[in-house]
């Protein structure tokens, strides 16, 4: 070869050559590396022109001395050995600037025929596109392995067709339930789990056709913790080819959809369940869809009442129902779809041909929209309501009947709410409330009562209130019409919700003025005869007792018994006339307590011995009390002596009646108990109103006027007490009263 360049190729053909190289070529020689030769490319890399030939290399290229280059070519000079350089970073000029450009070299000693260097050839090829290009590859390659691990999806890249797990990310091996230990492991071996399910087929698919696979909402099963468990991903296997074309790898990216597919399954569950419900619920439903109205469904109401529509669904409802254009529904239905609101049309008469019974309905149809709120369909919804019509009807009659009744009659009839707010009055109450009250709804009344009895109305509707009681109550209400004060009985009672509370107070009341002004008149006339009886009474009572005191003197026993008898009847008759006065006095509010602290048992000992000398039976006395008592002490005497008479004259067939006194910390009490002819159930407070008498077959035996317990209440109430009764009919009573204690004892 060498021989044959020596003999054959002239250094012109070699020059030529050399110039025409496709890479930059130059000869050294000598020590200092004078340039020979340096073809066009090597003086294009170096930026310089031909001049530099016969130039030492570093005064041709001073920017080169600080570089690797002229040691190595030194170094190959020295020892004769080549070099060969790849991809060697070199600074050059070029267009008068420096750059940075990558070469593969080789700097190749030349000998001469006695084995000595003589100079170097240098080789350079620029390869800076190529480095270039490589190391973008490599940051790309960097950058997408970044991402595939950082990826918030599940990825992984299996590598040939044993799907070798080159990658994956922490979110795969999660998913997988694995560490990193699986890498480098086919996948079959990595995740065991796998086996059996189509992923290993459709991955080999892709080997084979090299096209993108996806799944959506597949169905996956995964071992974890021990547990098969079932999930779902929507997944893709991406080819990675080489340049040939050829697939050596697939990059799989997944992302679980188990919470969407098992919301979409109850989704598709519960429309499902809908739909059963829309098919049997008791109201026709049907679905509209479009500005056209195109019927999509209507359930078994539907049907029974337009007939079968299935027939016509996909069909707009102008074709579906042609009769009912003039009835302006449709432009109803336009309303709805283009207001997006919903409309109601109460009770509208059923109109079908054929069809004679008196039938209503109610409609509702209600815009269903997209997530933009624009219409989608009208669903039309309508229900029988004939019967709640009729109902509605008879209830309005017979509210029309019982307000004429109301109206009828001479009481006011009012109803309020649990507060005392009217809901409802007849028209005597407008009539009473006059023209400045137009409409008493609402209102409350309490001040139209007269100042002196409102405080008495407010307590009693409040104690009503608390105790969820019936009341009733006497009190002047102001008349607007007459502008008067005028007596009112008014009776209440509560309505009851199922919770038991008060939701309602139903009120009448009765216009009592006459009855009150006689009743004053009553008590003024009675007032008036018991004074005037009272004078003549007591002078017959001491003409009574003269003359019996006279007829002992005179020994005629006989008539002095007698005039004892008259002188106890005329007792009797002064009793009688003093409850009359009393009660007077009570009505008038003229009853004077003179009061005064006195020892409560002294008074019981007295009072039982004087009743003692009058009476047949034994009067058994307890006493167990001992205390003082601040009150009037003539009217709680009275009370003792009515009791204890009561007692005696309400059981005329026994023997005994027992009085007992007892104390606790704060009251002294009175009970007087007798074994008589008791009272029923359910009257004990009755008694202690005026003029209240029990009748009975026994009771109408005893005299008396129904005022002694009324009075006894009165004096008792009066003195901060209480007074009750325990009675069973035929058993006998235990009349009882309290007092409140003095401190002093
Ligand atoms: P009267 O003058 O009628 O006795 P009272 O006011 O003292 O009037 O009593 C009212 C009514 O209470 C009586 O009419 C009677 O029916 C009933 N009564 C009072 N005390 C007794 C008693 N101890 N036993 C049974 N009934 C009684």
């Amino acid at each position: 070869m060498e021989h044959f360049l020596k003999n054959n190729i002239s250094l012109e053909t070699f020059i030529t050559l050399f110039s025409h190289a496709p890479n930059g070529l130059a000869m050294v020689n000598g020590p200092n590396m004078i340039i020979e030769v340096a073809n066009e490319k090597i003086l294009n890399f170096w930026g310089k022109t031909a001049d530099v030939i016969s130039l030492p290399l570093l005064e041709a290229l001073p920017e080169i001395q600080d570089q690797e280059f002229p040691k190595l070519l030194q170094q190959v000079y020295e020892t004769g050995i080549p070099y060969l350089g790849s991809a060697m970073l070199a600074n050059i000029m070029e267009d008068g600037e420096s750059t940075t450009k990558y070469f593969d070299f080789s700097y190749t000693p030349i000998f001469d025929d006695l084995q000595n260097v003589t100079g170097i050839c240098v080789s350079a090829t620029d390869v800076t596109e190529k480095v270039l290009s490589e190391k973008k590859l490599k940051e790309s390659i960097f950058k997408f392995k970044e991402l595939i691990l950082n990826s918030e999806y599940c990825s992984a890249i299996y590598t040939g067709r044993d799907l070798v797990i080159e990658l994956a990310n922490d979110k795969m091996l999660q998913t997988w339930d694995k560490t990193e230990s699986i890498i480098g492991l086919p996948l079959t071996e990595g995740v065991p789990s796998l086996v059996g399910q189509h992923f290993m087929d459709d991955m080999q698919k892709v080997f084979d056709s090299g096209e993108n696979f996806i799944a959506k909402e597949d169905i996956a099963l995964i071992l974890r913790n021990g547990i098969l468990e079932t999930s779902y991903y929507n997944y893709t296997y991406q080819p990675i080819k080489n340049e040939e074309g050829e697939v050596y790898a697939i990059f799989n990216m997944a992302v679980e959809v188990t919470d969407m597919v098992l919301a979409k399954k109850s989704a598709v569950e519960n429309f499902t369940k809908l739909q059963g419900f829309i098919e049997n619920v008791p109201m026709a439903i049907a679905v509209f869809s479009g500005s056209e109205f195109i019927l999509e469904m209507s359930n078994k109401d539907t049907n029974d009442l337009w007939g079968d529509l299935i027939p016509y669904y996909g069909l707009p409802i102008k074709e579906i129902f042609p009769e009912f254009q003039s009835t302006g529904v449709f432009d109803q239905f336009l309303k709805v779809f283009e207001s997006g609101q919903q409309i109601e049309m109460r009770e509208v008469k059923f109109l079908r041909e054929g069809f004679n019974e008196d039938k209503y309905l109610t409609y509702i149809l209600h815009p269903t929209k997209d997530e933009n709120g624009k219409t989608l369909a009208v669903i039309a919804i309508a229900y029988d309501v004939t019967e709640d019509l009729k109902i509605r009807r008879n209830l309005s009659e017979s509210e029309k009947k019982y307000k004429n009744l109301s109206e009828a009659i001479p009481q006011i009839i009012w109803t309020s709410d649990a507060e005392g707010r009217i809901t409802y009055c007849n028209e005597r109450l407008k009539f009473y409330l006059g023209e400045e009250i137009e409409n008493p709804i609402g209102k409350q009344f309490y001040h139209l009562s007269h100042p002196q009895d409102l405080a008495q109305v407010e307590t009693i509707f409040l104690q009503a209130i608390t105790g969820k009681t019936n009341f009733e109550v006497e009190y002047r209400a102001f008349n607007n019409s007459t502008k008067n004060y005028v007596w009112l009985l008014t009776r209440v009672v509560p309505s009851f919700d199922e919770q038991g509370n008060v939701y309602e107070w139903i009120g009448t009341s009765t216009d009592i003025n006459e009855f009150k002004l006689l009743q004053s008149q009553k008590d003024t006339f009675l007032g008036i005869a018991s004074h005037e009886l009272k004078t003549p009474l007591t002078s017959l009572k001491i003409y009574s007792q003269v003359l019996e005191r006279v007829l002992r003197k005179s020994g005629d026993d006989k008539n002095a018994e007698y005039a004892r008898k008259m002188d106890s009847q005329i007792n009797k008759l002064n009793a009688l006339i003093s409850d009359l006065l009393d009660v007077t006095k009570i009505s008038a509010g003229k009853m004077h307590f003179i009061e005064s602290d006195f020892n409560f048992d002294e008074l019981a000992q007295e009072m039982i011995e004087e009743l003692r000398l009058d009476s047949d039976h034994q009067i058994i006395f307890n006493n167990n009390s001992g205390g003082m008592v601040f009150a009037d002490k003539n009217r709680i005497s009275q009370v003792m002596s009515n009791l204890i008479s009561n007692a005696i004259k309400y059981s005329p067939g026994a023997q005994q009646i027992v009085v007992t006194t007892g104390r606790s910390e704060h009251e002294i009490q009175f009970h007087v108990e007798d074994f008589g002819i008791g009272m029923p159930d359910g009257i004990a407070d009755k008694v202690f109103e005026q003029y209240y008498r029990v009748s009975g077959d026994d009771q109408h035996e005893f005299s008396g006027l129904g005022l002694g317990l009324y009075i006894s209440a009165d004096i008792i109430e009066r003195s901060n007490g209480k007074i009750w009764v325990n009675s069973v009919l035929g058993k006998g009573s235990t009349f009882c009263f309290s007092l409140p204690l003095t401190e002093k004892l």
